[in-house]
């Protein structure tokens, strides 16, 4: 049996064991997804004792993405953005970011990326994997609450820093807007409400802790159309399965998964 697992702190919620786990199942391969709590100190000796334990493979969540690049060759990908969240014991102990492809593809479900005006709440980890991959597509804004944080990640990537304060006045000539930031989790508030968005746009909050963000509901309300957190979890848990075993992921069964289990709770 084919052992695999995700390495965070919290992992208690996690919803990547119940994904992986019957995609496995669907596709007969035998193999085992758990999760470890693991504390920052030990991060390494996570890593590389579950390449001596014979692991095939780990997925990294917060807060270790930036600290795992330590411990793996990272692909150009990942090095590039600075966070690890896949990682391929094979000759080695290989690492890759599919956030970034997570988002992509959460948001080619419902609309073209190319040649769009994205903007994007937020620049911590998640936002640094997503902003890299649209600015090859797309003109991208970021609009962090640390502006100088914003501005960094912006000239990184060739996209423009804007204010927290002047969201409100770029909004109108903006055809994505996501949410990248922890606002709106476990929490009924929002950094933008209905009467300042528009039905043209797309929003997609990648926050999926409530299912139905403040965000998305004011989206609704101003009649966008919008994308939640699950899909792009669906997604970059895909591009994590396809690097492990070279086989297509079963998406749409990873999805009825997910959720599944957050509509059990
Ligand atoms: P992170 O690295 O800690 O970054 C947090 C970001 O939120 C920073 O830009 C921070 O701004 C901003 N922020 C925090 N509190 C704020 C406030 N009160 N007002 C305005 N901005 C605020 O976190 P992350 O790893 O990027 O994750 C962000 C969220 O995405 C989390 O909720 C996470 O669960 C979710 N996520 C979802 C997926 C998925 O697959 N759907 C994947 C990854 C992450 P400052 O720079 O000013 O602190």
């Amino acid at each position: 049996m084919k052992l695999f697992g995700i390495i965070g702190n919290p992992v208690k919620h996690s919803l990547s064991p119940v994904m992986q786990n019957e995609a496995f199942k669907y596709l007969n391969i035998d193999a085992c997804y758990l999760k470890f709590k693991v504390e920052e100190a030990k991060l390494g000796y996570a890593i590389l004792g579950a390449e001596s334990l014979g692991f095939s493979g780990l997925n990294v969540t917060v807060p270790h993405k930036e600290k795992a690049l330590k411990y793996v060759e990272p692909d150009e990908l990942a090095g590039e953005i600075g966070t690890v969240n896949t990682i391929y014991f094979k000759r080695g102990v290989k690492g890759f970011n599919t956030d970034a492809m997570g988002a992509k593809m959460a948001l080619e479900g419902v609309t073209d990326i190319k040649g769009k005006r994205i903007l994007i709440f937020g620049a911590g980890g998640a936002s640094k994997a997503i902003s890299y991959e649209l600015s090859r597509y797309s003109e991208v804004l970021i609009a962090n609450r640390t502006f100088s944080k914003g501005l960094k990640l912006a000239n990184k990537i060739g996209g423009e820093a804007i204010r927290l304060d002047d969201i409100f006045r770029e909004i109108k000539s903006v055809d994505i807007l996501i949410n990248a930031t922890t606002v709106g989790l476990n929490e009924d508030r929002s950094l933008i409400y209905s009467k300042n968005l528009h039905k043209d746009m797309v929003v997609f909050d990648i926050v999926y802790s409530p299912l139905k963000t403040c965000l998305l509901k004011e989206a609704e309300k101003a009649g966008a159309k919008t994308i939640d957190g699950l899909k792009m979890l669906v997604h970059q848990g895909a591009a994590s399965f396809e690097i492990w075993t070279g086989v297509k992921a079963p998406v749409k069964v990873m999805e009825r998964a997910v959720r599944h289990a957050v509509e059990r709770g």
